[in-house]
């Protein structure tokens, strides 16, 4: 393990806790639950969490669940799963923002008191005639001088269901004239009727992100609230709630710049798009970069994290290369996948010369260079399979498999030699002959003539039937997001399922999430969801091949 790498948000709270400002780090991870976590996610939780484990802080996981109409209980759930999946232990319980309301409430009433919130009746297009441009000042509402009686009256009305929705807010009291935006009279609550998955009927007000976010924090002790460069512009309003109302504690908010990936969409809402219009079967499809999709495609949690610090932690806005979240998978299936053999496109090889009946039990290493990982028997016989693109009748000498006539090696078995073949009416090659060359299990053939290459095969009577799914990337292009038509760059051949592969029966035996890496082909994984050992199916999670040159 390398040491972390230095970043500000480090150098920030090193100093904080030298200078005693803070005596704990305590972070948080705040998603809304309305769709499932991205890898942008993975990267704000490893900052959060990384940050509270590293100081010997905390973390809390926190919903942000102020807006009723697109959240669920399905998703809070998903996320739970997701940050435990990570690696990662929140500090006590599961929070919400929900849970605060009457507080929340209570402060805005607070504020109200001190003639530094009103009712406004505007509608939302009036009321953005009255804000103003970013070159032009706003003006003041005609409701914004109501005295703070009245105000208490409404906003109890309002909270009391009398008024419908749209129809009246609750806003800050602050400068229609501010050169910040977010600081000209702001909303607190709107109005909406809507049922809401933690407090059912209970409100029909709820809080705006801005006017619950920070008081969230000073509510929980958390120091530092760590947030992406969106809300840079909201920091003034965040510290102007923390200095006006009467919070126990005293956070701050600290942005850094949201993690891009090349050939990847991360926002919930276009990946909501894509499962809701059928593009994907569903948010944990394996070609999704949703945490639960990697997970199913066979990312591992440790190779996500090391992705995560291999990006940085920067206010510099850029494109990370999704090649280097390959690369950080690919190394740690590397070190840690056991190998296996698998046969996508079976074809017959008889070896003629070994006894019809018979069959021997041959010793393999899982894994080169890992011995604790122990060793797998393969059954081998007269009659096996091999990859139907591993024979050719002829070919020029940069084909380094069978060949008719010549020879090869079966990986972890013997030299054998092409001797004769077999077509159907098609003229497709259904049954390769072969010649086992005796002495060679570990051995070079006595008569000096060598293998030209070395292929997987399996026992014909043994082999296990599976489904496999190979992937390829999702998009087509390197910035899908680039523009709001990115299912243009949906690539048509993102899955191609195999239907007729075969594995060693250890392998169809394997439990769900079992990672391989399949000799020649690939790394796979047992599918999470549809894999049993009487129907075994594996995802592709990555080639071979690194393709990243960082
Ligand atoms: P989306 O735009 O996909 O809906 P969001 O920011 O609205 O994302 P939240 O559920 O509010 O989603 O996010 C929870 C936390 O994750 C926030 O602190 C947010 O800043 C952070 N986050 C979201 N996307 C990224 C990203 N791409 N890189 C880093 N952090 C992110
Ligand atoms: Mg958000
Ligand atoms: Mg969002």
């Amino acid at each position: 393990e390398s040491p972390a790498p230095r970043h500000f948000l480090r150098t920030i709270i090193e100093e904080d806790l030298r200078e005693g400002r803070v005596d704990e780090v305590v972070t948080r991870f705040p998603p809304e639950p309305n769709g499932y976590l991205h890898l942008g996610h993975a990267k704000a939780i490893s900052v959060n969490f990384g940050l509270a484990e590293e100081f010997g802080g905390r973390c809390h996981l926190r919903f942000d669940d102020t807006n009723p109409e697109k959240e669920s209980q399905e998703y809070i759930d998903a996320i739970c799963e997701d940050v435990r999946w990570l690696g990662y232990a929140w500090a006590g319980e599961v929070r919400f923002a929900s849970s605060y309301f009457d507080q929340l409430y209570a402060w805005a009433e607070h504020l109200v008191r001190e003639g530094k919130a009103y009712v406004c009746d505007l509608d939302a297009d009036r009321a953005r005639e009255f804000r103003g441009t970013l070159t032009e000042p706003g003006r003041n509402s005609p409701y914004r001088e109501r005295g703070p009686a009245e105000n208490l009256d409404l906003l109890e009305r309002m909270r009391a269901g009398e008024f419908d929705e749209g129809s009246k807010v609750l806003r800050a009291k602050i400068d229609m004239a501010h050169p910040n935006m977010n600081l000209r009279d702001p909303i607190l609550y709107r109005i909406r009727k809507r049922s809401h998955h933690q407090t059912g009927d209970r409100w029909c007000i709820y809080p705006t992100y801005d006017f619950a976010h920070g008081q969230e924090d000073a509510i929980e002790g958390v120091t530092h609230s760590i947030c992406t460069l969106e809300f840079e512009d909201h920091r003034p309003l965040y510290d102007w709630f923390i200095d006006n109302l009467p919070v126990a504690s005293r956070p701050r908010q600290y942005e850094f710049a949201r993690l891009n990936t090349s050939y990847t969409v991360t926002s919930k809402r276009k990946l909501k798009q894509l499962v809701d219009g059928g593009h994907v079967d569903g948010w944990d499809d394996p070609r999704m970069p949703t945490i639960a999709g990697m997970r199913r495609r066979g990312f591992t949690p440790a190779a996500i994290r090391r992705f995560c610090e291999m990006v940085g932690t920067s206010r510099a806005t850029g494109v990370a290369d999704v090649a280097m979240l390959e690369h950080a998978i690919r190394d740690d299936l590397n070190a840690h996948a056991p190998r296996a053999f698998c046969v996508l496109n079976p074809l017959r090889l008889v070896l003629t010369n070994y006894p019809d009946g018979e069959s021997e039990t041959l010793t393999v290493a899982k894994h080169p260079s890992r011995e604790e990982l122990g060793s797998r028997e393969l059954t081998f016989g007269r009659e096996l399979v091999i990859e139907a693109d591993d024979f050719r009748e002829s070919a020029n000498k940069k084909y380094k498999r069978l060949v008719l006539g010549k020879r090869v090696r079966l990986r972890g078995a013997y030299v054998i030699e092409a001797t004769d073949l077999e077509k159907d009416s098609a003229g497709r090659v259904t049954t390769v002959y072969a010649q086992l060359v005796r002495g060679t299990l570990g051995e070079d053939p006595a008569d000096g003539v060598k293998a030209k290459g070395v292929i997987q095969w399996l026992h014909a009577a043994t082999a296990r039937p599976a489904t496999v799914r190979r992937y390829d990337r999702l998009f087509t292009d390197p910035s899908p997001d680039r523009d709001e038509d990115f299912l243009q760059y949906l690539n048509p051949e993102s899955l191609v399922v195999m239907d007729g592969a075969l594995v060693e029966p250890a392998v169809a035996a394997a439990a769900p999430e079992a990672r391989f890496q399949f000799e020649r082909l690939g790394y796979f994984v047992a599918d999470r969801c549809s894999h049993n050992p009487a129907a075994p199916v594996f995802n592709e999670t990555i080639g071979l091949r690194d393709s990243w040159s960082g």
